[in-house]
């Protein structure tokens, strides 16, 4: 068994009315997510591509409001989260790590311009 010591998300909330998801982790940090930029960020073959062939979102300017609005998130067995999307998309599975990276606080933000 690989030993898996990432902060988890241990609970969620949709804010809807600054349209983004907010996710507080096991180590006390919220993270902030906008649904538009989770939505573009959808790594699923069939928005994302797969094996060279390029995917719905490349093909795409902008996205509807009903893709852009999340509705849930589910787990993933303990690695991961899939939004559910309004318009019943729900094929995107974003990583722990992944989800954390993405991460659009002001604290994460200055560490990613840092690097
Ligand atoms: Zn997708
Ligand atoms: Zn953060």
């Amino acid at each position: 068994m690989m030993q898996y010591d990432h902060p988890v998300p241990t609970s969620f909330l949709l804010d809807e009315e600054h349209r983004s998801l907010i996710l507080t982790w096991s180590d006390e940090h919220e993270s902030i997510h906008s649904w538009e930029k989770l939505r573009w960020a959808c790594p699923c073959a069939w928005c994302a591509g797969e094996g060279g062939q390029p995917g719905m979102l490349q093909s795409r300017q902008s996205l509807s409001e009903e893709e852009t609005t999340l509705v849930n998130l589910e787990p993933v067995g303990r690695y991961g989260l899939t939004p559910v999307w309004a318009d019943g998309h729900r094929t995107g599975i974003f990583t722990y790590e992944k989800l954390r990276s993405m991460c659009e606080c002001d604290e994460c933000q200055k560490k990613t311009a840092k690097k």
